[in-house]
Protein backbone atom coordinates (compact mmCIF):
# COMPACT_ATOMS: atom_id res chain seq x y z
CA UNK A 1 0.00 0.00 0.00
CA UNK A 2 1.37 3.27 -0.83
CA UNK A 3 1.34 6.27 1.77
CA UNK A 4 -0.39 9.55 0.04
CA UNK A 5 1.31 12.52 1.81
CA UNK A 6 -0.38 15.95 2.02
CA UNK A 7 1.70 18.31 4.23
CA UNK A 8 0.40 21.14 5.88
CA UNK A 9 0.36 25.04 4.24
CA UNK A 10 1.60 26.79 7.49
CA UNK A 11 3.96 24.63 10.19
CA UNK A 12 3.86 25.31 14.15
CA UNK A 13 5.59 27.53 16.08
CA UNK A 14 8.45 24.91 17.72
CA UNK A 15 8.09 24.84 21.21
CA UNK A 16 10.99 25.34 23.76
CA UNK A 17 12.63 22.32 24.16
CA UNK A 18 13.88 22.78 27.91
CA UNK A 19 10.03 23.66 28.58
CA UNK A 20 7.60 20.44 27.39
CA UNK A 21 5.84 18.54 30.04
CA UNK A 22 4.06 15.71 28.59
CA UNK A 23 1.54 15.36 25.93
CA UNK A 24 0.50 18.66 25.38
CA UNK A 25 1.96 19.78 22.30
CA UNK A 26 1.43 17.98 19.09
CA UNK A 27 3.11 18.09 16.08
CA UNK A 28 2.36 19.30 12.39
CA UNK A 29 1.28 15.97 10.82
CA UNK A 30 -0.40 12.73 11.63
CA UNK A 31 -0.79 9.20 10.47
CA UNK A 32 -4.36 7.86 9.13
CA UNK A 33 -5.71 4.60 7.78
CA UNK A 34 -9.35 2.90 8.07
CA UNK A 35 -10.63 -0.28 8.08
CA UNK A 36 -14.03 -1.71 6.53
CA UNK A 37 -14.78 -5.14 6.29
CA UNK A 38 -15.10 -4.90 2.31
CA UNK A 39 -11.47 -3.23 2.07
CA UNK A 40 -9.87 -4.30 4.81
CA UNK A 41 -6.79 -1.94 6.08
CA UNK A 42 -6.57 0.80 3.53
CA UNK A 43 -6.09 4.55 2.34
CA UNK A 44 -3.06 5.10 4.70
CA UNK A 45 -2.31 8.51 4.76
CA UNK A 46 0.09 11.18 6.17
CA UNK A 47 -1.82 14.49 6.61
CA UNK A 48 -1.80 17.64 8.79
CA UNK A 49 -2.62 17.02 12.43
CA UNK A 50 -6.65 17.35 12.76
CA UNK A 51 -9.28 17.08 14.95
CA UNK A 52 -11.87 14.47 14.16
CA UNK A 53 -15.38 14.78 13.17
CA UNK A 54 -18.16 11.63 14.85
CA UNK A 55 -21.26 10.70 15.11
CA UNK A 56 -22.05 11.14 18.61
CA UNK A 57 -23.04 7.14 18.58
CA UNK A 58 -19.12 6.38 17.41
CA UNK A 59 -18.85 3.28 19.33
CA UNK A 60 -15.61 3.57 21.00
CA UNK A 61 -16.95 6.62 22.67
CA UNK A 62 -19.50 3.96 24.66
CA UNK A 63 -18.10 0.70 24.72
CA UNK A 64 -14.39 1.69 24.79
CA UNK A 65 -13.22 -0.75 21.81
CA UNK A 66 -10.18 1.13 21.24
CA UNK A 67 -6.59 0.17 21.89
CA UNK A 68 -2.96 2.08 21.92
CA UNK A 69 0.51 2.17 22.50
CA UNK A 70 3.62 4.16 23.98
CA UNK A 71 6.68 4.54 22.35
CA UNK A 72 9.83 7.27 21.92
CA UNK A 73 11.85 8.85 18.67
CA UNK A 74 15.62 9.85 20.27
CA UNK A 75 17.73 12.06 18.67
CA UNK A 76 21.06 10.07 19.03
CA UNK A 77 24.89 11.94 19.96
CA UNK A 78 25.19 12.28 15.82
CA UNK A 79 21.98 13.96 15.31
CA UNK A 80 19.73 10.92 13.95
CA UNK A 81 16.82 9.41 14.72
CA UNK A 82 16.45 6.35 16.34
CA UNK A 83 13.51 4.06 17.91
CA UNK A 84 13.76 0.85 20.53
CA UNK A 85 12.69 -2.05 19.97
CA UNK A 86 9.82 -0.53 17.79
CA UNK A 87 8.34 -4.18 16.91
CA UNK A 88 7.43 -4.88 20.10
CA UNK A 89 5.51 -2.09 19.99
CA UNK A 90 3.21 -2.98 17.08
CA UNK A 91 3.45 -6.78 17.91
CA UNK A 92 1.67 -6.15 21.34
CA UNK A 93 -0.62 -3.61 19.70
CA UNK A 94 -1.94 -6.77 17.76
CA UNK A 95 -2.28 -8.81 20.81
CA UNK A 96 -4.72 -5.76 21.73
CA UNK A 97 -6.30 -6.32 18.92
CA UNK A 98 -6.64 -9.41 19.50
CA UNK A 99 -8.09 -8.98 22.68
CA UNK A 100 -10.02 -6.11 22.17
CA UNK A 101 -12.13 -7.50 18.67
CA UNK A 102 -10.00 -5.57 16.11
CA UNK A 103 -8.63 -6.76 13.12
CA UNK A 104 -4.77 -6.94 13.15
CA UNK A 105 -2.48 -4.45 11.22
CA UNK A 106 0.12 -5.61 9.43
CA UNK A 107 3.14 -4.82 12.06
CA UNK A 108 5.84 -4.27 9.47
CA UNK A 109 3.71 -1.93 7.42
CA UNK A 110 3.10 0.29 10.58
CA UNK A 111 6.54 0.14 11.38
CA UNK A 112 7.40 1.64 8.29
CA UNK A 113 4.02 4.35 7.85
CA UNK A 114 5.41 5.39 11.33
CA UNK A 115 8.88 5.96 9.70
CA UNK A 116 7.33 8.25 7.16
CA UNK A 117 6.10 10.11 9.59
CA UNK A 118 8.83 10.70 11.56
CA UNK A 119 10.91 11.57 8.27
CA UNK A 120 8.35 14.29 7.83
CA UNK A 121 8.18 15.35 11.21
CA UNK A 122 12.26 14.81 11.93
CA UNK A 123 12.56 18.77 13.04
CA UNK A 124 10.08 17.93 16.10
CA UNK A 125 12.55 15.51 17.65
CA UNK A 126 14.16 17.19 20.03
CA UNK A 127 17.86 17.34 21.10
CA UNK A 128 17.79 18.70 24.88
CA UNK A 129 18.97 16.23 27.35
CA UNK A 130 16.37 13.76 27.92
CA UNK A 131 13.76 15.04 25.77
CA UNK A 132 11.95 12.67 22.87
CA UNK A 133 9.36 12.47 20.34
CA UNK A 134 6.59 10.51 22.09
CA UNK A 135 4.76 8.42 19.90
CA UNK A 136 1.12 6.85 20.33
CA UNK A 137 -0.57 4.80 17.78
CA UNK A 138 -4.27 4.66 18.33
CA UNK A 139 -6.70 2.46 16.73
CA UNK A 140 -10.56 3.16 17.67
CA UNK A 141 -14.05 1.30 16.49
CA UNK A 142 -15.78 3.67 14.39
CA UNK A 143 -19.22 2.63 13.62
CA UNK A 144 -21.83 4.85 14.28
CA UNK A 145 -24.17 2.29 16.31
CA UNK A 146 -25.58 2.08 20.11
CA UNK A 147 -25.44 -2.35 20.06
CA UNK A 148 -23.02 -4.05 21.51
CA UNK A 149 -20.71 -6.00 19.57
CA UNK A 150 -17.24 -5.06 17.53
CA UNK A 151 -17.71 -2.39 15.31
CA UNK A 152 -17.08 -3.20 11.53
CA UNK A 153 -15.04 -0.18 10.92
CA UNK A 154 -11.81 1.37 12.61
CA UNK A 155 -9.76 4.00 12.24
CA UNK A 156 -6.10 3.37 13.06
CA UNK A 157 -4.10 7.05 13.62
CA UNK A 158 -0.20 7.79 15.04
CA UNK A 159 0.05 11.33 16.57
CA UNK A 160 3.62 12.86 17.97
CA UNK A 161 4.49 14.61 20.84
CA UNK A 162 7.39 16.36 21.65
CA UNK A 163 8.16 15.21 25.62
CA UNK A 164 10.69 16.50 28.48
CA UNK A 165 12.63 14.89 30.25
CA UNK A 166 10.92 12.85 33.01
CA UNK A 167 13.09 13.82 35.76
CA UNK A 168 13.78 17.27 34.77
CA UNK A 169 14.02 17.52 39.10
CA UNK A 170 16.87 15.00 39.32
CA UNK A 171 16.41 11.23 39.31
CA UNK A 172 14.64 11.01 42.77
CA UNK A 173 12.59 7.86 44.47
CA UNK A 174 8.27 7.82 44.46
CA UNK A 175 6.32 6.82 46.99
CA UNK A 176 4.01 4.67 45.78
CA UNK A 177 1.26 2.95 48.16
CA UNK A 178 -0.53 -0.43 47.78
CA UNK A 179 -4.40 -0.68 47.45
CA UNK A 180 -6.59 -3.28 48.78
CA UNK A 181 -9.70 -1.83 47.96
CA UNK A 182 -9.53 -1.30 44.17
CA UNK A 183 -8.25 -4.08 41.67
CA UNK A 184 -6.88 -3.34 38.11
CA UNK A 185 -7.19 -6.30 36.30
CA UNK A 186 -8.08 -9.97 36.43
CA UNK A 187 -6.62 -13.20 34.47
CA UNK A 188 -8.39 -14.09 31.52
CA UNK A 189 -9.54 -10.40 31.44
CA UNK A 190 -7.87 -7.20 29.32
CA UNK A 191 -5.32 -6.21 31.73
CA UNK A 192 -2.13 -7.37 29.70
CA UNK A 193 -3.69 -4.93 26.46
CA UNK A 194 -2.99 -1.41 26.62
CA UNK A 195 -7.03 -0.73 25.76
CA UNK A 196 -8.57 2.86 27.06
CA UNK A 197 -11.38 1.06 30.02
CA UNK A 198 -7.79 -0.30 32.04
CA UNK A 199 -6.93 3.62 32.43
CA UNK A 200 -10.63 4.55 33.21
CA UNK A 201 -10.49 2.07 36.12
CA UNK A 202 -7.48 2.83 37.34
CA UNK A 203 -8.42 6.55 38.20
CA UNK A 204 -10.30 6.65 41.25
CA UNK A 205 -7.27 4.60 42.93
CA UNK A 206 -4.72 6.60 42.30
CA UNK A 207 -6.83 10.07 43.11
CA UNK A 208 -6.83 8.34 46.32
CA UNK A 209 -3.07 7.42 46.18
CA UNK A 210 -2.39 11.17 45.60
CA UNK A 211 -4.65 12.56 48.07
CA UNK A 212 -2.65 11.01 50.56
CA UNK A 213 0.63 11.93 49.61
CA UNK A 214 1.95 8.95 47.39
CA UNK A 215 2.76 9.29 43.10
CA UNK A 216 1.39 5.99 42.42
CA UNK A 217 -0.81 2.64 43.18
CA UNK A 218 1.04 -0.79 43.81
CA UNK A 219 -1.86 -3.15 42.79
CA UNK A 220 -2.07 -6.37 43.92
CA UNK A 221 -3.55 -9.27 41.97
CA UNK A 222 -7.54 -9.34 41.21
CA UNK A 223 -8.44 -12.68 43.35
CA UNK A 224 -6.23 -12.80 46.51
CA UNK A 225 -5.11 -9.88 46.74
CA UNK A 226 -2.07 -11.04 47.99
CA UNK A 227 0.38 -11.07 44.95
CA UNK A 228 2.32 -7.88 43.85
CA UNK A 229 1.48 -7.00 39.92
CA UNK A 230 2.36 -3.74 38.74
CA UNK A 231 1.71 0.25 39.01
CA UNK A 232 0.35 2.37 37.19
CA UNK A 233 1.61 2.38 33.71
CA UNK A 234 4.91 0.48 35.07
CA UNK A 235 5.89 -2.95 36.01
CA UNK A 236 8.01 -3.14 39.06
CA UNK A 237 11.18 -4.59 40.69
CA UNK A 238 12.52 -5.95 43.69
CA UNK A 239 15.76 -6.58 44.61
CA UNK A 240 16.54 -9.39 47.30
CA UNK A 241 19.64 -10.10 48.61
CA UNK A 242 21.94 -10.28 45.41
CA UNK A 243 18.26 -11.49 43.16
CA UNK A 244 16.51 -9.22 41.21
CA UNK A 245 12.66 -10.28 41.08
CA UNK A 246 9.84 -9.62 39.21
CA UNK A 247 6.14 -10.75 39.24
CA UNK A 248 5.49 -13.38 36.58
CA UNK A 249 3.31 -12.05 33.65
CA UNK A 250 0.09 -14.08 35.09
CA UNK A 251 -2.24 -12.65 32.35
CA UNK A 252 -3.50 -9.98 34.14
CA UNK A 253 0.16 -7.89 34.18
CA UNK A 254 0.82 -5.33 30.94
CA UNK A 255 4.10 -6.91 29.31
CA UNK A 256 6.40 -4.38 29.32
CA UNK A 257 8.96 -3.40 27.31
CA UNK A 258 11.01 -1.56 29.17
CA UNK A 259 10.29 -4.79 31.61
CA UNK A 260 12.43 -7.15 29.04
CA UNK A 261 14.82 -5.13 28.17
CA UNK A 262 15.57 -5.00 32.10
CA UNK A 263 15.26 -9.02 32.59
CA UNK A 264 17.51 -9.46 29.60
CA UNK A 265 20.01 -6.65 30.05
CA UNK A 266 20.32 -7.70 34.04
CA UNK A 267 20.95 -11.32 32.87
CA UNK A 268 23.76 -10.25 30.13
CA UNK A 269 25.47 -8.76 32.88
CA UNK A 270 25.32 -12.11 34.79
CA UNK A 271 22.78 -11.42 37.43
CA UNK A 272 20.28 -13.64 38.84
CA UNK A 273 16.82 -12.71 37.64
CA UNK A 274 13.31 -14.22 38.27
CA UNK A 275 10.03 -14.31 37.10
CA UNK A 276 7.80 -15.22 40.01
CA UNK A 277 4.76 -14.53 42.18
CA UNK A 278 5.81 -11.82 45.21
CA UNK A 279 3.78 -11.30 47.68
CA UNK A 280 3.20 -8.07 49.16
CA UNK A 281 3.69 -9.97 52.79
CA UNK A 282 6.94 -11.16 51.37
CA UNK A 283 7.92 -7.59 50.38
CA UNK A 284 7.32 -6.15 53.90
CA UNK A 285 9.13 -9.24 55.81
CA UNK A 286 12.44 -9.02 53.38
CA UNK A 287 12.19 -4.86 54.23
CA UNK A 288 12.26 -5.79 57.83
CA UNK A 289 14.48 -8.71 57.63
CA UNK A 290 17.42 -5.75 56.02
CA UNK A 291 16.92 -8.27 52.54
CA UNK A 292 14.95 -6.15 50.49
CA UNK A 293 17.95 -3.73 48.70
CA UNK A 294 15.78 -1.64 46.02
CA UNK A 295 12.49 -1.67 44.67
CA UNK A 296 11.91 -0.14 41.17
CA UNK A 297 9.02 0.39 38.24
CA UNK A 298 10.12 0.11 34.68
CA UNK A 299 8.08 1.77 31.74
CA UNK A 300 8.91 3.53 28.30
CA UNK A 301 8.00 7.45 29.83
CA UNK A 302 10.48 6.58 33.19
CA UNK A 303 12.48 4.43 31.94
CA UNK A 304 13.62 3.17 35.76
CA UNK A 305 11.62 4.83 38.52
CA UNK A 306 13.09 4.33 42.08
CA UNK A 307 10.69 3.63 44.69
CA UNK A 308 11.50 5.22 48.16
CA UNK A 309 9.15 4.10 50.54
CA UNK A 310 5.92 2.04 49.78
CA UNK A 311 2.74 1.97 52.19
CA UNK A 312 0.62 -1.02 52.66
CA UNK A 313 -2.66 -0.75 54.93
CA UNK A 314 -1.03 0.29 58.37
CA UNK A 315 2.53 -0.43 57.80
CA UNK A 316 5.17 2.25 55.66
CA UNK A 317 8.81 0.82 54.51
CA UNK A 318 11.28 3.10 53.36
CA UNK A 319 13.92 1.45 51.07
CA UNK A 320 17.29 2.55 50.72
CA UNK A 321 16.76 5.58 53.10
CA UNK A 322 15.54 7.92 50.13
CA UNK A 323 18.13 7.32 48.10
CA UNK A 324 18.26 5.46 44.22
CA UNK A 325 19.25 2.25 44.50
CA UNK A 326 22.71 1.06 42.72
CA UNK A 327 20.67 -1.38 40.19
CA UNK A 328 18.04 1.04 39.10
CA UNK A 329 20.51 3.89 38.54
CA UNK A 330 22.61 1.22 36.41
CA UNK A 331 19.87 0.19 34.21
CA UNK A 332 18.53 3.74 33.89
CA UNK A 333 21.92 4.80 32.58
CA UNK A 334 22.55 1.63 30.18
CA UNK A 335 18.85 1.67 28.87
CA UNK A 336 18.86 5.65 28.25
CA UNK A 337 22.12 5.16 26.96
CA UNK A 338 21.28 2.91 24.34
CA UNK A 339 18.04 4.61 23.90
CA UNK A 340 20.24 7.76 22.72
CA UNK A 341 23.04 6.23 21.33
CA UNK A 342 25.87 6.97 23.91
CA UNK A 343 26.54 3.79 24.29
CA UNK A 344 26.98 0.62 21.87
CA UNK A 345 23.57 -1.57 21.55
CA UNK A 346 24.81 -4.61 22.99
CA UNK A 347 21.02 -6.49 22.73
CA UNK A 348 20.56 -4.88 18.99
CA UNK A 349 17.64 -3.13 20.63
CA UNK A 350 17.95 0.32 18.29
CA UNK A 351 16.65 1.34 15.12
CA UNK A 352 17.70 3.60 12.80
CA UNK A 353 13.67 5.92 12.05
C1 LIG B 1 2.58 0.74 29.03
C2 LIG B 1 2.44 0.10 30.35
C3 LIG B 1 3.54 -0.46 31.04
C4 LIG B 1 4.96 -0.32 30.57
O1 LIG B 1 5.21 -0.83 29.31
P1 LIG B 1 6.47 -0.34 28.46
O2 LIG B 1 6.38 -1.10 27.20
O3 LIG B 1 7.68 -0.69 29.26
O4 LIG B 1 6.33 1.13 28.29
C5 LIG B 1 3.30 -1.13 32.23
N1 LIG B 1 2.05 -1.23 32.73
C6 LIG B 1 0.97 -0.69 32.11
C7 LIG B 1 -0.37 -0.86 32.71
C8 LIG B 1 1.14 -0.01 30.91
O5 LIG B 1 0.08 0.55 30.31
Amino acid sequence: MQIVTTKADQLKTKPDENNLGFGTIFTDHMFNMDYSVEKGWHNPRIEPYHSFTMDPSTMVLHYGQGVFEGLKAYRNTKGDIQLFRPQENFKRLNVSNHKLCIPEIDEAFALDALKQLLAVEKDWIPSAPGTSLYIRPTIIAMDPFLGVRASFTYRFFIILSPVGAYYAEGFNPVKIMVTKEHVRAVRGGVGDTKTMGNYAASLLAGDKAHRAGYTQVLWLDGVEQKYVEEVGAMNIFFVIDDELITPMLSGSILPGITRDSVIKLGRSWGIKVTERKISIEEVIKTSRSGNLKEIFGSGTAAVISPVGELKYEDTVISIGDGKVGKLAQKFFQAIQDIQYGVIEDPLCWVEPA
